[in-house]
């Protein structure tokens, strides 16, 4: 699943839009087009962990691809070790 995030540079800092493949991977390495630095987003605190129960009770009908993570306005980032 690819989806357009906006993420904030942990060195600039500066913000961009970067379309991630989010999967089962925990974390994401980016680059700031700004300052061309490399950075590692997180999608781990993001995810939803109640999907499968709702999955489970038939709730979740009408749910998007995407309702697994919920992302706020502006992802963090942070130094790539
Ligand atoms: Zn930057």
């Amino acid at each position: 699943m690819n989806k357009r995030l906006k993420l904030q540079c942990w060195n600039c800092p500066k913000t961009y839009f970067e379309t991630l493949d989010i999967t089962d991977k925990q974390e994401v390495i980016v680059k700031c087009p700004y300052c061309n630095v490399e950075a590692v987003v997180n999608l781990k605190p993001f995810h939803k962990q109640s999907k499968t129960m709702r999955v489970f009770r038939g709730e979740n009908k009408d749910a998007q691809s995407d309702e697994e993570f919920q992302f706020p306005d502006v992802l963090p980032t942070r130094k790539r070790e």
